[in-house]
């Protein structure tokens, strides 16, 4: 933990690092019981550079942790029929525990249509309006990636959530719309005031400026700027962005939806882009797994 005059810097890098190891650990006493490892299907459609990229990440991160993992590809032309029919062939398969569909998928497939074709007991990815009611019951539920990284985050840190102002910009089905609720249940983290903001709400920044704790998923690239944050705020930055950069040998250097300099000067706590959610994301996924595998939401 980077901590200089009580500010701290959310190193969302190590705090993934350390589930994945707990992960680990249980995955090995599963196996050395002679328990079969969690097992996660992953449906790749089309050839999208990013889409690829992500699903080889969670791959590999199966592979680290001792999970079997299984990949199918399908063309970018595959039908929406024959795409469900893969769906049904994972649901139906015993020795398969969590299955995630990548998205986004092409225009001709309607994405609501798939997500619901998921068994919500292989929803690892907690997208099915099965798991997202549940959450917001506050049953158990699979939490969207995302967002559980984020609570996560917030609880390895023991950062106080009972009765702070929470804003959350942005109002996204995967990320903001579920991170409002989940604030909000009585828990822990949670019991805060919430208010959820979008491109309609008016007066954003006033708003922003009265947040004990700022979560900003808005997908616009230093939008949160120093004088929209209150001094000793928590901010959690989920925005990814690639900014060309030629002093990196890659061409690009990434950033998040908030300036990072301008607002770690007034906040109490804040994640780095990158660094901060992103690594956070994938050590959920892999959680999620292992609960299904566990038969622990829906047992
Ligand atoms: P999204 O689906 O594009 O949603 C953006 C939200 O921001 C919408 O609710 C939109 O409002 C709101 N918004 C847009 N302009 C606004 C404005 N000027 N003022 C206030 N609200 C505004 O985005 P997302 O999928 O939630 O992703 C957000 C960012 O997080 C992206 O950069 C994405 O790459 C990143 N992300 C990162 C991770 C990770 O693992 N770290 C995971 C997921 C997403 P309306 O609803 O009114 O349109």
């Amino acid at each position: 933990m980077e901590q200089k005059n009580g500010f701290v810097k959310i190193d969302g890098k190590k705090i993934s690092a350390t589930i994945k190891e707990e992960i680990a650990a249980e995955v090995a006493q599963m196996t050395g019981e002679g328990k079969k490892p969690p097992h996660l299907a992953a449906i790749l459609v089309g050839e999208d550079g990013a889409s690829q990229t992500y699903v080889a990440a969670k791959v590999k991160a199966c592979e680290q942790v001792g999970f079997k993992s299984t990949l199918v590809r399908l063309g970018a032309e595959v039908s929406e029929e024959a795409l469900l029919r893969e769906i049904r062939k994972i649901n139906d398969n015993p020795g398969i525990h969590g299955l995630i569909v990548q998205l986004p998928l092409p225009k001709h497939i309607a994405v609501d249509k798939v997500t619901a074709e998921i068994k919500p007991k292989k929803d690892v990815d907690g997208f099915t309006p099965a798991n997202v009611g549940r959450m917001t019951l506050g049953w158990p539920a699979y939490i969207s990636a995302t967002p559980n990284g984020i609570v996560e985050l917030l609880k390895r840190y023991e950062l106080e959530t009972s009765g702070k102002h929470c804003v959350v910009i942005g109002r996204s089905h995967i990320v903001g719309s579920p991170m409002s609720i989940l604030m909000g249940r009585n828990d822990y983290p949670g019991n805060c005031t919430v208010t959820l903001t979008h491109s309609r709400t008016q007066n954003l920044k006033e708003i922003a400026a009265s947040a004990d704790i700022l979560i900003v998923a808005i997908g616009k690239a230093g939008f949160v700027t120093g004088d929209m944050v209150k001094p000793g705020a928590v901010v959690i930055d989920v925005g990814i962005h690639r900014i060309a950069d030629d002093s990196k040998k890659s061409g690009y250097r990434l950033v998040g939806d908030v300036v990072f300099d301008e607002v770690a000067e007034k906040a109490s706590a804040i994640t780095p882009v990158p660094g901060g959610v992103g690594p956070m994301t994938i050590a959920s996924l892999l959680y999620n797994t292992l609960l299904a595998a566990k038969g622990e939401i829906y047992p």
